[in-house]
């Protein structure tokens, strides 16, 4: 131990800290210092003995013989001497020493004479006080009896010793009792059930909460084995686990806290989450007999129930997410039933669920079963399940245990369900059903399905059909959308299949007119081409005869003009109609339709007049359609007017489309009339007057305007008679695109020179006979037939033609085949093919352009394009 040297500061601050220690200044007196005393006073023979110790500024007597006074300063005094020495003083009179002779104790009262003082030291050698002997009177010591004081003072140190330790004992006691009190309110108080057992499992202590818990009071626990409290699982294990605890250190539950089960006093488990801390006490540590455990056991059976909530809210909210956000994939795949009953399944816990839609049968309403959970338990039961299941059969009944729930509208709840009257029988076989809930689902009112779930672990109650109310509603949207979407397969199947009726129907009507078309130009051929024949022959008619044939080509042309709008019509109700749009300048269009149209005008005398349009506008349309629209509306302006009338052609700006007018001064049409204007086959009553007509032409023309994307309509003229008008898209960029030119007039009539061989292939007598009259009247050629392609093609080959007219219709290999076969030919690849054919739609026509025919003239023929077209080809040929 180090010392500090006595009188030095830090030796003093440590020394009041060891005197402090003690805990001894101003405590009251006590037997044994002061027998101390008494007995030192006795044996010295001293009137006074103290027990004095040193404070900071003053001296506290803890015992004091003969002395009045309990304490003194400390200045000049014996003691402090002592202290500051730490050696024994003797003073034998103290007037005659220089060190005391002036303290207050000397001078004044007591007025000490003799002082003999011998240190009492901390166990740590800090001087602390004194014990000493005074007298009132000089006197000396001997060495025997100086050996006697220090013998008592050891005494004294003794004493001072045992007092610090007393002291500190008390303290120690304190601070135990505080903390077991402090244990004791923390068990006692404690939500959590506390037990403690010693190292072999017995129970020592349990809190009060160990009985809320388990049911047990404390002393039907303590002195037991901690094993009737754990299920048999844990319990037969226990012993090992600890044994094995002992000697490994090895933990499971101790120190790391766990979820286990703890068994209560009626039997049944609770889930409490245990903590066991192990308590070692010193006195021992390598003994078993000195360990013991806490074990602390939470009940987690709210945290477990909330738990419990938690994931079926989860379930309940995955279901709704799943069934709103995915309907469509459920529906379109049917797997919505199957889904929905799912659900049930899991948000409920129960063994069995079935889900139905409601319909109604003769107003009754019936359980289609959508989906249910397969409880089959023979081959029968697994049919009639099928059959359920894929609607082949649908529950009727209104008293069963469903059927008051889809026919009531009731929810239908049984905990007992083998015991209550509202079962009603279940087949033999059938499983057993305990507990049954069926729930209605309504939309508006209306109970549009139902839901049944049976055999939970647990009862059914009726806060679960609230608790399902959202899944309740959700499926009533689902069955909602089931049927909408149903509903719309349904319809849209019926469209898919009206369409294909109508598609089959214009199939079948474009063929029939196709063919109608076809049959009829045949004799037209021949009776238009004999007309033409008889008419512009070598041998002309007397007049009546003239007039007689002519009545007769009217006729045909009247016959194959409607053919042709009919046609027209046809193929633009299904969708044949091909256009080649391009920019128009619609002044030139008009001078051109006024012209074609004037040798009728003259015959009808009305004045045809074009006001041109002022700044050369341009439509874009199909040239040729834009034509015949105009010719139809010009036609009828002529045909429905008075002599002397006239029909104008006009054109003003409409936004970006442009105006076509043609009006007239005419009869006029009556405006009651007006809606039944473009119906086709209507002529208003002028079937019964003398102006022919087909009923045809306007009907064709809105067609055709309406497909060119304009507008068409018709008003009063203000002159009297009408104005017909259609708009079209106007343009600003001329195209380069025009009418496929027309052969010069120039061309047609070249001279032929010889006599030319001309093979016609025909299959059709009567339109060989006409062709061979009309060769006979052209003396230049030579005609020769042949009634298929392959006997033409033979011919051919056999003596190349000049020419060849070439039916397309023909019975065998068609004339458009016959052609690549000429044309690959070298003999005969470089004569003219015409067609010659009644083929006269859009189609026929370009397949006949693609094959490459020199000229395509259709049937009934024009007689005079006919030559034209032969004495044009022949001067070519002749010219090679
Ligand atoms: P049609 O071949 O009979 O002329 P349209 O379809 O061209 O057939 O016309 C239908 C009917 O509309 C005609 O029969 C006629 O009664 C009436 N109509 C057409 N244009 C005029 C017109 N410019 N003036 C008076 N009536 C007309």
């Amino acid at each position: 131990m180090s010392q500090l040297l006595p009188s030095t500061e830090s030796y003093e601050a440590q020394r009041l800290i060891e005197l402090q220690r003690l805990e001894i200044l101003d405590t009251p007196p006590e037997e044994c210092f002061d027998n101390l005393t008494e007995l030192a006073s006795g044996i010295f023979d001293m009137p006074t003995a103290l027990v004095s110790l040193v404070d900071d500024d003053r001296l506290w007597f803890k015992s004091r013989f003969g002395l009045e006074i309990s304490q003194a300063g400390r200045h000049l005094s014996f003691c402090s001497y002592v202290v500051a020495t730490a050696e024994p003083l003797i003073v034998e009179n103290a007037q005659l020493d220089w060190r005391f002779r002036d303290s207050s104790l000397v001078t004044d009262e007591p007025c000490i004479r003799f002082y003999a003082g011998i240190p009492l030291c901390s166990p740590k050698g800090y001087v602390l006080g004194t014990l000493n002997v005074i007298d009132y009177q000089p006197r000396t010591l001997s060495d025997a009896a100086l050996e006697h004081l220090k013998m008592l003072a050891k005494q004294a140190e003794q004493m001072l010793l045992m007092h610090g330790q007393r002291q500190q004992l008390l303290k120690d006691m304190e601070g135990k009792f505080r903390s077991s009190a402090r244990y004791r309110a923390i068990i006692e108080g404690a939500g959590a059930g506390i037990i403690r057992t010693n190292f072999a499992g017995i129970m020592l202590e349990v809190n009060p909460s160990v009985e809320t818990l388990l049911g047990y009071k404390p002393e039907e626990l303590i002195g037991r084995r901690i094993e009737m409290l754990m299920p048999e699982k844990w319990a037969c294990e226990h012993a090992r686990y600890m044994n094995s605890y002992m000697k490994t250190g090895r933990a499971r539950v101790i120190g790391k806290g766990r979820e286990v089960s703890a068994l209560h006093r009626e039997g049944y488990e609770i889930p409490v989450h245990l903590a066991v801390s192990e308590v070692v006490y010193p006195s021992g540590q390598k003994q078993k007999e000195s360990r013991e455990f806490i074990g602390i056991l939470s009940d987690l059976r709210d945290v477990y129930s909330a738990r419990e909530r938690e994931h079926k809210e989860r379930a309940l909210l995955r279901v709704l997410h799943q069934g709103l956000t995915d309907y469509h994939a459920l529906l379109s795949g049917n797997t919505l039933w199957g889904f929905l009953k799912n659900a049930l399944v899991e948000l409920t816990g129960s063994q069995y669920a079935l889900i139905g839609e409601v319909q109604s049968r003769e107003g009754q309403p019936t359980l289609k079963v959508h989906a249910v959970t397969d409880l089959s338990w023979n081959e029968e039961s697994k049919q009639l399940m099928a059959k359920l299941v894929s609607g082949d059969m649908q529950l009727t009944n209104p008293e069963s245990m469903l059927g008051r729930v889809f026919a009531g509208g009731e929810v239908v709840l049984s905990n007992d369900l083998l015991n209550d009257a509202k079962q009603g029988d279940m087949p033999p076989g059938h499983p057993v059903l305990n507990r049954y809930i069926g729930v209605p689902i309504i939309d508006r009112g209306e109970v549009i399905g139902m839901y049944a779930v049976a055999n939970a672990d647990e009862d059914y109650d009726l806060s679960m059909v609230e608790w399902l109310q959202p899944f309740t509603s959700t499926c009533a949207l689902l069955i909602n959308l089931y049927r909408q979407l149903n509903h719309q397969a349904e319809f849209m199947q019926g469209l898919e299949g009206a369409r294909e009726q109508a598609e089959q129907a214009n199939k079948a009507k474009t063929e029939f007119l196709s063919s109608m078309s076809h049959e009829l130009r045949t004799p037209l051929n021949s009776i238009l081409g004999f007309a033409q024949l008889l008419q512009f022959g070598k041998d002309p008619l007397a007049q009546p005869q003239l007039c007689q044939v002519e009545q007769i080509r009217q006729s045909g042309q009247h016959l194959l003009d409607l053919i042709n709008e009919v046609l027209d019509l046809a193929s633009i109700e299904s969708g044949y109609m091909h256009l080649s749009p391009q920019s128009i300048e619609v002044n030139k269009i008009c001078a051109e339709v006024c012209e074609l149209l004037q040798p009728m005008a003259e015959q009808y005398q009305v004045t045809l007049v074009a006001h041109p349009c002022l700044n050369e506008r341009l439509i874009f349309a199909d040239y040729i359609r834009v034509k015949q629209i105009l010719l139809n509306l010009g036609s009828n302006g002529i045909k429905y007017n008075r002599l002397g009338g006239e029909v104008s052609f006009s054109c003003e700006e409409r936004g970006k489309q442009l105006r076509i007018k043609v009006q007239d001064t005419g009869v006029g049409i009556p405006e009651e009339k007006l809606n039944l204007l473009f119906q086709p086959f209507n002529r208003l009553g002028a079937e019964s007057g003398p102006i022919e007509g087909t009923g045809v032409g306007l009907a064709l023309t809105h067609k055709l305007v309406t497909l060119m994307g304009g507008d068409i309509g018709v008003k009063a003229n203000p002159e009297g008679g009408s104005e017909f008008w259609f708009e079209l898209p106007g343009t600003d960029h001329l195209c380069a695109l025009q009418e496929a030119a027309e052969m010069p007039e120039s061309a047609l009539t070249a001279d032929v020179e010889g006599v030319h061989r001309v093979l016609y292939i025909e299959d059709n007598p009567a339109n060989r006979s006409l062709m061979e009259a009309v060769f006979a009247e052209l003396d230049y050629c030579a005609l020769c037939c042949a009634p298929d392609a392959e006997q033409g093609i033979e011919k051919a080959l056999e003596q190349p033609p000049a020419l060849i007219l070439m039916d397309i219709d023909l019975p065998g290999m068609c004339g458009i085949s016959a052609q690549t076969i000429l044309k690959n030919n070298p003999l005969t690849e470089h004569v003219p093919i015409v067609a010659v054919t009644a083929g006269v739609t859009e189609q026929e026509r370009r397949q006949a352009s693609t094959a490459g025919f020199a000229a395509y003239l259709t049937k009934p023929l024009d007689i005079t394009r006919l030559t034209r077209t032969i004495r044009h080809l022949l001067s070519g040929s002749a010219q090679q």
